[in-house]
This record gives C-alpha cells, sequence and structure tokens, in this order.
C-alpha cells in the first residue's frame, strides 16, 4: 500500500503486509465481451453461469456503477429489495457539490480538510470535489429531479461547516428517495443488469490475494445453505456500520457484514475506529432512530435538558451549531448525568413545524410528540462510518479482484470525521471511477477452484443485541481504554464462537472498530477518548489495520492486561 494511502498509522506492522493491485500479475488475460465465466459446475450450489461482475450492494454506489458499467453484464446483489435497506434511500440533507457562481472545487476541499481532524488526504478530497458536477450531471440524465431555482439553475442549500450554499437537495429533505428511485428505474430498464434481491453475501473467495467470488444465501435466514459465485471483478458497495450499535439512524442491513468479509478475505482496513454520532436522533422507541435534521437548529431550535436548560452556550460558541461531533458529546454528557436531552422548536417553528419538516413531524407524531407543543427526547446516534476497507484513487482495495465504493470503503476524504453531504458524493465519484476502472482492466488468469471457506460452527446465537449494547456503551461517542478492552475481550469471543454467519461478521466489524479505537491513545475528530483527551500530532496518520492485526490485540488483552504485551501500534 505505500505510496497509495500517504500518512498512514500502521496497526499491522508486526504481521505480513499485503501488496496492492496496482501492478501486473504474470498471468494476465483480457475479459472478453462475448464470453461469460464458464463453470464447470458439478456441485448444487453453484451457480453455473455468470456474469464475471458481481457487484454487492444496492445502494447509491452499487447502482451506480452498475448503470456506469453498462452495457457490460454485471450481477447486483442486495441483501434488501432495490429502494428498502440502504441508507441512501434515507438522506434528507443532499450532495455536496460547488455548482454555484463564486464557490469552487478548493473551497469544498478546504472545508473538508478543515473539519477532517488533521487526517484527510487533500488530494482525494480536491478530486472528488472537482468530479462532484460531472457527476451531478450523471445523475439528472438518471432522471434524478434536483431541484432549481427560478433562473433554472440547480438550487443549492447551506449546511453546517459548509463556507458556500453547495447542498443540491430535492424537494426540501426527500433527496436519498429522489436519487434512489431515479436510480431503481434505470436499472430496471437496462437489460445488461441482473438483480438479485433478498440476498446477502456472507464471504467472500480468494486464491492468494486474488478475490475468485463470493458466496451468498437468503438474507432472511442466515442458517440457508450458501451459494458460491465465481467473479472476477467484485464490487463491494454494502454500506456503513451504524446498525452495530444500539442507538443508530441506520437501516438493520447497515451492520458491517461487507467491512467483515473483506477484511476476513485480508484486505487492509483504514481508519475503523472513526465513527460519526448524529447528535440528534428522535428516541421514540424506534430502532433504528429517526433523524431529527441539522436544519431545524439552523432555523433556531435549540438544546435542552430535562430541567429546561440550554446545554450547548456553555460549551461552544456556535451553541447548538457548532461542529456535529461537539454537539454530540454535548448530548451524550446530559444524557451520562440523568438530565436528558431534548430539540426544543415550539418557539422557533411551532405551528409551522409540519409545513416545514414534514418527514421529522411524522416520525415525531407516530412516537406520540407533538413538536410544536412539546421538546423532541433525543440521543446521539450511530450515523456515519468514516472507516473502511482502504481503496486507492481507483477504489482498488488491497486485493487483486476487489473493489470498493460508498461507505463501505475507505478513501481519506472524511479523515476523523466527515462533512455534511460528502457522503453521498464520495459514494457517487467512487462508484463511477470504480466502473471505469473496471472497464479498462486486465485480469489475471485464476482456476476458481478455490475452497469453501470454514461456515461458522460456534455455539453463540442472540448476541446480537448484546454486541449493539455493548458497542453504543463502550466503543460509542465518548470511550476509554478499559472500556475498550472490555468490548474488544467480548467481541473476540463473540467472533470465535458465533454459531451463524450475520453474528459472525457483526463481531468481526466490531472487532476492528473497537480495537483500531483502543488502540488510538488520543482524541481526534469523532474519536473521544476520556482518558486521552487530547489529540496528539504524533498520532496525525490515518489507521491501517487486518484482522489479523485486530485479533492479535485482542489476544493481548485476552488476560484482562490493561496495555498489550505486545508494541503494536507504530
Ligand atoms: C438517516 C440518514 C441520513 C443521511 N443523510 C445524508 C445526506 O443528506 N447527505 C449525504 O451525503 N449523506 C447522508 N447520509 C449518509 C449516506 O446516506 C450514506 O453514506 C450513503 O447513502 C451510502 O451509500 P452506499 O451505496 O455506500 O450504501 P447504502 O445506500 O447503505 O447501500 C448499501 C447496500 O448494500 C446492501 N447490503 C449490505 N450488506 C450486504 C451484504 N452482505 N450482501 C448484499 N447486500 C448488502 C444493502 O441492503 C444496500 O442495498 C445519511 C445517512 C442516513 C442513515
Amino acid at each position: 500500500m505505500p505510496g497509495l494511502v500517504p500518512g498512514i498509522h500502521d496497526l499491522t506492522a508486526t504481521t505480513a503486509s499485503k501488496t496492492w493491485m496496482a501492478g501486473t500479475s504474470p498471468a494476465m488475460t483480457t475479459w472478453n465481451s462475448n464470453k461469460g465465466l464458464h463453470m464447470s459446475s458439478t456441485s448444487s450450489n453453484t451457480i453455473p453461469t455468470i456474469d464475471d461482475i458481481v457487484i454487492i450492494g444496492g445502494g447509491l454506489a452499487g447502482l451506480f456503477c452498475a448503470l456506469k458499467l453498462a452495457p457490460r453484464p454485471v450481477t447486483v446483489i442486495s441483501a434488501a429489495p432495490l429502494g428498502q435497506g440502504a441508507s441512501t434511500a434515507w438522506a434528507q440533507g443532499g450532495i455536496a457539490a460547488a455548482v454555484a457562481e463564486g464557490d469552487s472545487a478548493e473551497a469544498h476541499a478546504a472545508d473538508t480538510v478543515a473539519v477532517g481532524g488533521g487526517l484527510v488526504d487533500e488530494a482525494i478530497a480536491l478530486g472528488i470535489a472537482r468530479e462532484a458536477p460531472d457527476r451531478i450531471d450523471d445523475l439528472l440524465r438518471y432522471g434524478v429531479p434536483f431541484d432549481r431555482d427560478l433562473a433554472g439553475k440547480l438550487a443549492v442549500g447551506r449546511e453546517a461547516a459548509h463556507s458556500a450554499r453547495r447542498i443540491v437537495h430535492v424537494r426540501g429533505d426527500m433527496a436519498g428517495k429522489a436519487i434512489i428511485s431515479a436510480l431503481i428505474t434505470a436499472v430496471r430498464q437496462t437489460p445488461s443488469i441482473r438483480v438479485i434481491e433478498g440476498h446477502v453475501a456472507d464471504e467472500l473467495l480468494t486464491e492468494g490475494d486474488t478475490v475468485t467470488g463470493l458466496q451468498i444465501r437468503k438474507a432472511s435466514d442466515p442458517g440457508a445453505r450458501a451459494v458460491t459465485i465465481p467473479a472476477r471483478a467484485i464490487v463491494l458497495a454494502t454500506g456503513g456500520i451504524g446498525h452495530l450499535y444500539a442507538v443508530t439512524t441506520n437501516p438493520a442491513e447497515a451492520s458491517g457484514h461487507g467491512l467483515a468479509i473483506a477484511a476476513r478475505a485480508g484486505a487492509v482496513i483504514a481508519d475503523p475506529e472513526f465513527v460519526q454520532f448524529h447528535p440528534t436522533a428522535i428516541m421514540v422507541g424506534r430502532d433504528p432512530a429517526p433523524l431529527a435534521t441539522e436544519a431545524l437548529r439552523g432555523e433556531g431550535a435549540v438544546l435542552i435538558n430535562g430541567h429546561g436548560e440550554r446545554f450547548m452556550t456553555a460549551q461552544h460558541p456556535l451553541a447548538e451549531l457548532a461542529p456535529r461531533d461537539i454537539v454530540a458529546r454535548g448530548v451524550f454528557a446530559e444524557i451520562a448525568a440523568g438530565r436528558g436531552a431534548f430539540l426544543d422548536a415550539r418557539t422557533a417553528l411551532g405551528a409551522s413545524f409540519a409545513d416545514k419538516f414534514p418527514t421529522v413531524y411524522a416520525s415525531c407524531r407516530a412516537g406520540g410528540i407533538d413538536p410544536a407543543d412539546a421538546p423532541i427526547p433525543i440521543a446521539p446516534a450511530a450515523h456515519y462510518h468514516m472507516g473502511g476497507v482502504a481503496v486507492d484513487a481507483h477504489g482498488r482495495t488491497s486485493l487483486h479482484g476487489l473493489w470498493a465504493g460508498g461507505e463501505v470503503s475507505s478513501t481519506g476524504a472524511h479523515g476523523a470525521n466527515r462533512l455534511a453531504s460528502n457522503s453521498l458524493l464520495e459514494a457517487v465519484v467512487y462508484a463511477g471511477r470504480i466502473a471505469e476502472d473496471i472497464l479498462g482492466h486486465v485480469f489475471p488468469t485464476v482456476s476458481h477452484h478455490t475452497a469453501a471457506p470454514e461456515t461458522p460452527r460456534g455455539q453463540r446465537t442472540g448476541d446480537e443485541m448484546r454486541l449493539r449494547r455493548l458497542m453504543t456503551s463502550n466503543v460509542g461517542v465518548i470511550r476509554d481504554g478499559d472500556g475498550l478492552a472490555a468490548a474488544v475481550r467480548d467481541f473476540a469471543a463473540i467472533e470465535t464462537d458465533a454459531a451463524t454467519s450475520p453474528l459472525r461478521n457483526m463481531a468481526t466489524t466490531a472487532l476492528l472498530v473497537a480495537t483500531a479505537a483502543w488502540a488510538r491513545r488520543e482524541s481526534r475528530g469523532a474519536h473521544d477518548r476520556s482518558d486521552y483527551p487530547a489529540e496528539r500530532p504524533a498520532l496525525a496518520q490515518r489507521t491501517r489495520t487486518t484482522l489479523t492485526t485486530a485479533r492479535a490485540i485482542a489476544a493481548s488483552l485476552a488476560d484482562g492486561a490493561r496495555v498489550a504485551k505486545t508494541p503494536l501500534i507504530a
């Protein structure tokens, strides 16, 4: 990986390093568009003939990539029916793009760098910002009805920490729904795209450093027999990890399965400890929790505790409009102190609430709260994962044949904290780049006789909720060494003894997040350690880790030692 992801904080120093696929391979062959991949299949659980490009995930990253690959045949595997189980569909704000007069890609990149806690890869951030207008044009061509002003130009909104109005949106808070429905329509009209819905990928097959296929099974049946799909190019587009937490805004499908299968195949993982918490998830007993958009605070809604006191005014000059991580910590502290936290829009919006924020209003009413008359109970919720499968500027992972795009990947664009509305942008930019890269790629010849990987045979079932609670309590908004070590030990035990693939995958990703959070002994961006409250300049590097490293850290903590015996941190 050297040269591709600069400034890395290497947790893998004691393990064998992987080579990246930027170089050439001795036995190369060009993809032939007239040939499918002919499988000599005698096994009943192998799909015999299949397109050799498989995209795992049906959100923005997956569907956009499939469309950009057309007319080349591609199979999309989606855990849920298209349109469901994808964070994309729930996006309320929109996509950041410097399309307004007076704005520039340079200004956009500078804002991205400013919030990223010193870890944003500036060249990557600038590259993404520069491509934004072209990708917005693509989305318009696929039928996304972005709002326009009276002159017919794209209407742009403003969001926290953006120095200009640059959020393109659809009918107020409907961007995600509009994007996903336009893409689904386009996909359904594209004959080269085959979609397999209601199936999850729960294993990648490898030969050495090359990914040769995957195993899928019915999403509704964790015990179902896996089906093997050989592939020469796999694009991981499985979204985030928010649902590993008990309090989250993410759909259940965002449980880190994609990250886990890549890590188990040997892929390098970057920055897993950096998880962004949204400060104002609505606590009305729903899982996932509905979101009270930041725009409400922009309209003057304030944060109060159970005594009716505003608590953010004492913590930051911008009070409720302080950066997202600071507000999340303020809300967390009030709840931890037993005072509770509420979003109060009674004065700022009152009777106009329903008109101005119909989605949030509906969520409150469904929970028995009228936000025009009563404060809304809130809590910080796991919202976005800055970390993920490490990729280069083409979306290539450290494994041959495996690309990753969207929230499951880590490009370096977000550093330790994400700028609002940059994630949809990153997803669409990298999905486009991955398609281009695959179209021009030469693939090595592999035998496709890979042995089936081990399936979980442990005893533990039903531990999902316990794992999620532990993530929220010990690997959440505020962390400390002891709590993280305890979580690491638990996740390692669950991973070893899981009886089902979903539980094992959740534990694998939880282990990667918790070990990297344990190893980063400082507070930076969204990662807050109460035992190391200061940012340490010497640690201003991105994290690079693998599952082998995470397991080694877990083993070193297994005896209850507070500090690992082996120095695994650079
Ligand atoms: C409530 C909410 C509001 C947001 N608002 C904004 C916003 O305004 N602007 C912005 O930029 N970002 C926003 N985000 C973040 C943004 O929506 C996501 O980062 C982005 O949509 C991720 O796109 P994706 O394609 O990577 O993943 P997703 O859209 O989550 O799609 C992932 C796909 O993978 C499938 N999948 C998962 N695991 C498997 C598996 N093992 N096998 C097969 N399929 C699998 C899922 O079913 C889904 O189809 C928001 C997020 C949330 C939750």
